[in-house]
C-alpha cells in the first residue's frame, strides 16, 4: 500500500500545475498518470492560451464577457471572473517558469486573433503552444521532486463513509494492482472525445475520471455540450488549430464563396465555433459543400507567413493530405473536439464528495457553458489546477490518515480477473466503434428528439454487449487488451450522462443545437443540467438541475 496527503490523477496541463502548487508548499504529494506525462493530450493543444494583459490596453471583464457570450450564458459568471482575472498572472508565470511564447514585433509577448474575441489575446508559441507549456511544467515538477506514478492507471476511486480516501490503480508495467491512499483526491484525467468518433482527441481520452467520479456519486453537468470544431482535416479528422483562421484564412464553399458573411457578418471566420460549425453543416447540407467539406484557404498569407506562424499546420496538411496550404484550399469539416461538461465543481475544485477535487477539462467549474472559446481551455488547466490545490492544502489539514483497509484492492482484483477470465466473445474494438458512431449520429452538430433517443437505444444496445467483450491477451506486462475493456467501460458511463443531460434540456442553446426546438428558452432552461448514476432507478440515472451564477451580465440574444 502507498500514501501520500494529495494525489492527483492526471499528467497533463491540470494535473501538473496542482502537483507543483502542492509541492511547492511542502506537501507530500504524487501524480499518477497512465502515460507519460508529455504524451498527455494537453501535448497536441496548437493554437494558444488566452490572458488579458493590462500592459498593452487589455482588461479581464472584456475576456469575461466574451467567454459569457461565448458560452451562451450558461458559464457560471463568479467562475469566469475569477479565471479572467487570474489569466494574467498565470501567463506571466508560464513565461518566467520558461515557456518561449512568440513575440510581436515590438519585442512584447506575441497575440494572435481567436474566435468569439475583438480583442487578439491568445499567447502562442507557433502552432505547438500545449506541447511548449506541458514540457515546460514537466521540467518544472522535476526540479521540485514531484513524483509520478507513471504509466499507472486508475481503476477505481476508494470511498469510505462518502469521502474520497484514495485510488486502486493498476500498474501497467508489472500488472499489479495496489491501493494509493490519500487524504484529498484531485481529479485532472482530461476529456472523453474517444465516445464520439471521429474526434480529434487522443486516443487516451476516454473519460476515465468522470467515470471514476460518477461512480463515487458526484454529479457530471451540461454533459450535452460537445463541442465540434470548425477546422477537422476531411476523413482522418485531425485538428487544424483555429489559428488558422486567427492568421486571417478564409471558410470558402464550392461556389468560393466567404459564405460566414451571411451567418455572422460582423466577426466572419471568428465567430464562436458552436456558431461557425453549424454555418459550415447547413452549406453543406444545402449542397454548396466540397464532397461533405468546406474549404479552409490560407494562400494569401503567402509562403514565408504560413511556415513561421503555423509550420505544425502546413506538415499535418501535407502528411495526411497531401496538400500545401500555401497553393491549395484544405477541405475541412466539424468535428467532434472538446467536451464543455464535466464533474460538477465549485471555483476551488471541490466536488460534492468530501476529498474529491477537480480540475481541467474532466471538470465543469463551469466556465465554458455551452460553449467554449478557443484558447480558454489551457487557462483553465492552470487557473483552477493552481486553485484545486490551494484548495485541497486546506482541506487536509482537518483530515486525519486514511484506514488501512485493502477492501477495495480485493474488489478490483477479483473484477478485473473476472475480465480475463471471460469465454471468447465480442471485440472491444467493434462495441467501441458502435457506441461512438452511434453518439456522433445522435448528438451531432444537429440534434432532435428522435435523433437522441436513437443515441440512447444504440448505448442501451452497447450495454448489453459490454459485459462480454473478451480479453485475447491474457498476460500480465503492458496489457493495454485489459486496459481497452476498462476504458470502453469508463466510456460507456460518460455516453449514458451525455446522453441523459441532452434528452433533459428541452431547447437550443451554444453546442447543443436542436433542430426540432430551435430557440434559447432563458426562462425555462438557464440552467445546469446534472446526471447523477443511480443503480436503484430503472434506467441507472438521476437527473436534475442546478441554477446558473449570474453576476454582472444579463443575458441577451447572441449576435456575432
Ligand atoms: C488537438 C487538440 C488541440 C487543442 N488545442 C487547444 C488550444 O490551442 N488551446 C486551448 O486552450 N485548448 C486546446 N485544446 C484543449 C486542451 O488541450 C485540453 O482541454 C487540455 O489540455 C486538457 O488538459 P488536462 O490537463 O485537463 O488533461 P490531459 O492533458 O488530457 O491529461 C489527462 C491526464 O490524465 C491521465 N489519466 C486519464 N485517465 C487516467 C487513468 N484512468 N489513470 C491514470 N491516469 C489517467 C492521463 O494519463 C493524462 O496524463 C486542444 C485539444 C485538442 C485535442
Amino acid at each position: 500500500m502507498y500514501e501520500h496527503d494529495v494525489l492527483i490523477i492526471g499528467g497533463g496541463l491540470a494535473g501538473l500545475r496542482a502537483g507543483i502548487e502542492v509541492t511547492r508548499h511542502g506537501v507530500d504529494v504524487a501524480v499518477i498518470s497512465k502515460v507519460h506525462p508529455v504524451r498527455s493530450h494537453s501535448n497536441a493543444a496548437q493554437g494558444g492560451i488566452n490572458a488579458p494583459l493590462t500592459d498593452r490596453g487589455d482588461e479581464w471583464e472584456g475576456h469575461a464577457y466574451d467567454t459569457i457570450k461565448g458560452s451562451d450564458f450558461l458559464a457560471d459568471q463568479d467562475a469566469v471572473e475569477i479565471m479572467s482575472s487570474e489569466a494574467g498572472d498565470a501567463v506571466i508565470e508560464l513565461e518566467r517558469m520558461g515557456v518561449i511564447f512568440s513575440r510581436g514585433e515590438d519585442g512584447r509577448l506575441g497575440t494572435r486573433a481567436f474566435g468569439g474575441q475583438k480583442v487578439a489575446r491568445t499567447f502562442f508559441v507557433g502552432a505547438i503552444t500545449g506541447s511548449a507549456l506541458l514540457h515546460v511544467l514537466y521540467e518544472q515538477s522535476i526540479k521540485l521532486g514531484l513524483g509520478v506514478y507513471e504509466e499507472w492507471f486508475v481503476t477505481k476511486l476508494i470511498m469510505e463513509d462518502g469521502v474520497c480516501r484514495g485510488v486502486v490503480a493498476y500498474d501497467i508495467k508489472s500488472g499489479k494492482l495496489h491501493t494509493i491512499k490519500a487524504k484529498a483526491v484531485i481529479m485532472a484525467s482530461g476529456g472523453s472525445g474517444r465516445v464520439f468518433e471521429p474526434s480529434t482527441n487522443a486516443l487516451i481520452c476516454t473519460g476515465d475520471g468522470l467515470a471514476l467520479a460518477y461512480r463515487a456519486g458526484a454529479p457530471l453537468m451540461d454533459m450535452e455540450m460537445i463541442q465540434y470544431h470548425p477546422t477537422t482535416l476531411a476523413r482522418t479528422g485531425i485538428l487544424l488549430s483555429e489559428a488558422a483562421r486567427g492568421e486571417g484564412a478564409y471558410l470558402l464553399n464550392s461556389k468560393g464563396e466567404r459564405f460566414m458573411e451571411k451567418y455572422a457578418p460582423d466577426y466572419m471566420e471568428l465567430a464562436s465555433r458552436d456558431v461557425v460549425s453549424r454555418s459550415e453543416q447547413i452549406e453543406i447540407d444545402e449542397g454548396r459543400g466540397i464532397d461533405g467539406n468546406v474549404h479552409l484557404d490560407l494562400r494569401h498569407l503567402g509562403r514565408d507567413y504560413i511556415e513561421q506562424r503555423l509550420g505544425y499546420l502546413e506538415e499535418v496538411s501535407q502528411e495526411f493530405l497531401g496538400i500545401s496550404m500555401a497553393e491549395e484550399p484544405v477541405p475541412v469539416r466539424p468535428g467532434m473536439h472538446y467536451i464543455m461538461g464535466g464533474i460538477k465543481t465549485d471555483y476551488n475544485g471541490a466536488t460534492i464528495v468530501p476529498g474529491l477535487y477537480a480540475a481541467g477539462e474532466c471538470a465543469n467549474v463551469s466556465v465554458h457553458g455551452a460553449n467554449r472559446l478557443g484558447a480558454n481551455s489551457l487557462l483553465d488547466t492552470v487557473v483552477f489546477g493552481r486553485r484545486s490545490a490551494v484548495h485541497a492544502l486546506e482541506y487536509i489539514k482537518s483530515v486525519e490518515s486514511a484506514s488501512k483497509s485493502e477492501v477495495d484492492l480485493k474488489s478490483e482484483q477479483v473484477r478485473l480477473q473476472s475480465i480475463l477470465d471471460r469465454p471468447k466473445g465480442e471485440s472491444i474494438a467493434k462495441v467501441r466503434e458502435d457506441m461512438a458512431l452511434g453518439m456522433t449520429k445522435g448528438i451531432g452538430v444537429w440534434r432532435d428528439q428522435s435523433s437522441m433517443e436513437g443515441a440512447l437505444e444504440n448505448l442501451n444496445n452497447v450495454k448489453t454487449r459490454v459485459p462480454h467483450v473478451s480479453v485475447e491477451d491474457k498476460g500480465k506486462v503492458f496489457n493495454t487488451n485489459l486496459l481497452s475493456a476498462l476504458e470502453l467501460e469508463f466510456m460507456v458511463d460518460n455516453a449514458e450522462a451525455i446522453v441523459h443531460g441532452a434528452l433533459m434540456r428541452k431547447e437550443s442553446r451554444g453546442a447543443h443545437f436542436r433542430t426540432d426546438l430551435p430557440e434559447r428558452d432563458d426562462e425555462n432552461w438557464l440552467k445546469h443540467t446534472l446526471v447523477y448514476k443511480d443503480d436503484n432507478s430503472n434506467n441507472g440515472v438521476r437527473t436534475d438541475t442546478s441554477p446558473v451564477k449570474i453576476t454582472q451580465w444579463e443575458p441577451v440574444k447572441r449576435v456575432y
